[in-house]
């Protein structure tokens, strides 16, 4: 059984480090624990589908390092007071913590319609104001920040000799003076950066009265404050999408380092985007989609988590319709196979079956271990699925050999995330009349939330229903 088999961690974890811009052995600070920082959504908004696509980055990555037999602390925090926040939440005349709320609850929504493992902790900007006004602080004392003549604090890039050297830009000629008081911004506006904003009357209802005064912090101070209050000083990995890697990683770093006098983080790995039409994916854009929007549409969720997580997440994916039909349709030859093995009943078995199981195991783990080179990994699956196809074709599959196959599946599964538990008929007709039941009752009580949750949920399992004057009716998805 695979199951009984302890994985052990790898020492051949790799991973390319923004910092270095190398490969590099991954090495946790200690011993089969790993900590982790991604920056979470900003929830002024629902999240699109390219903001999901870094949290399935995130989570491939964590459930790759627990395959491994890691254990994970994954810190992702909410931000939930900055510009965008603020602007949204008073031209909609609603205070700001009602505002974010609608948001952080579809965002919790969203990652669980995608079966996103939950992080250990989520951290809320407005919950830890006395945490970055301790960090403005320091770095006031340390020198390496100053009060601006608007009353805004900002940090001196100038006093951090490191500073560009995360997002590669140099800083050739510092503009004395030059200063930028937005949260975000481009490397050729690089300046000193705000850490603390003064209020003004853009702010209303917004504000903090604190040491350093009445305001509210900037962006970057929120991720330095509630990182290394959960992971401490220095931290294994931190994450984010490749537009988080200037301004904000940059500043996060010069913020963090210039307090402690130590590394802040030791690998740095960003995603690269979801595009549409060959632009990003981005609200101001107005290219995006919404994962509920999709689903309402027929799609399902499993199908864009499987579109996302099978590209390589430093290689950009440009979002088609027909791409999301491709992914459907993988994910559909994964979950019939894990089936079709659980009920293999052979008479023979072909010596080189074994072969292929071990083999698979081997390669797959390889390629994830090469900084989560998925399409490899998937092209040994892919190949594995057809040879044994080819065997439960001419019954050459044991009992007990599909059982082992429908584990490793489900083994790999841990990682994925996207085939879920497989059911035969006979179990599935069970739980399917079960479900039916279930969402009758909510239709009754006209909660058509539940009673759509209830339809996607049968849909992910294969079966269809049908609403018709008679009653409901379903089937079994053919394949
Ligand atoms: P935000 O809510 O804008 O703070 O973004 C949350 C996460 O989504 C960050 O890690 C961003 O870098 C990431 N992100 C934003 N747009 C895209 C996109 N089109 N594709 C992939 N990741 C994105
Ligand atoms: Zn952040």
């Amino acid at each position: 059984m695979f199951y009984g088999k302890k994985t052990m961690q790898s020492e051949n974890i790799r991973f390319f480090n923004t910092l270095t811009r190398e490969k590099e052995r991954f090495v946790p600070i200690e011993k089969g624990h790993v900590k982790m920082y991604t920056c979470g959504p900003t929830v002024y908004d629902f999240v699109h589908i390219g903001n999901l696509r870094a949290f399935l980055f995130e989570d491939l990555l964590r459930r790759w390092l627990e395959y491994r037999g890691y254990t994970v602390t994954q810190i992702m925090n909410l931000t939930d007071v900055d510009d965008r926040t603020i602007k949204a939440s008073r031209s909609q005349g609603v205070p700001l913590r009602q505002h974010t709320e609608r948001f952080v609850r579809g965002f919790f929504e969203d990652i669980e319609a995608l079966n996103i493992e939950k992080a250990t902790q989520y951290p809320r900007a407005t919950e830890h104001i006395p945490e970055m006004v301790a960090l403005v602080k320091k770095l006031l004392d340390g020198g390496y920040a100053y009060k601006g003549e608007d009353g805004s604090i900002y940090f001196d890039i100038s006093k951090f000799k490191d500073y560009g050297s995360l997002a590669k830009i140099k800083v050739e000629e510092l503009k004395p003076g030059a200063r930028v008081k937005v949260d975000d911004y481009t490397k050729e506006e690089a300046s000193d950066f705000v850490l603390w904003k003064a209020w003004d009357e853009n702010d209303g209802d917004i504000f903090w009265e604190t040491e350093l005064g009445k305001g509210r912090p900037g962006w970057h101070i929120e991720c330095s404050a509630m990182s290394m209050k959960y992971l401490g000083e220095t931290f294994d990995i931190h994450c984010g999408g490749v537009d988080n890697l200037f301004p904000h990683h940059e500043n996060e770093r010069a913020q963090s380092e210039s307090v402690t006098g130590r590394k802040f983080v030791n690998y740095w790995l960003h995603n690269e985007h979801l595009l549409v039409e060959g632009r990003r994916m981005a609200k101001r854009l107005g290219n995006y989609y919404i994962l509920k929007d999709l689903v309402a549409k027929g799609h399902e969720s499993m199908a864009i988590r499987y579109l996302m997580i099978s590209t390589h997440y430093r290689q950009q994916i440009n979002f088609t319709f027909d791409g999301l039909e491709g992914a459907q349709k993988a994910l559909e030859r994964l979950r019939n196979f894990a089936l079709r093995s659980l009920e293999a009943d052979g008479k023979s078995a072909d010596q080189r079956l074994r072969g292929l199981i071990e083999g698979v195991e081997k390669l797959f783990g390889e390629a994830m271990d090469d900084d989560l080179n998925i399409s490899v990994a998937l092209a040994h699956l892919f190949d594995f699925v057809r040879d044994v196809n080819n065997f439960l074709d001419e019954g050459k599959v044991s009992k007990e050999d599909g059982q082992e196959i429908h584990d490793l599946m489900m083994k790999f599964d841990k990682a994925l995330g996207v085939i879920g538990e497989v059911k035969t008929e006979r179990e599935l007709s069970q739980v399917a009349e079960d479900l039916i039941h279930k969402r009758e009752e909510a239709r009754k009580a006209r909660d058509w939330k539940t009673a759509d949750q209830i339809r996607e949920q049968l849909k992910s399992m294969g079966v269809l229903i049908e609403d018709t004057a008679e009653g409901i009716r379903w089937k079994l998805e053919k394949k």
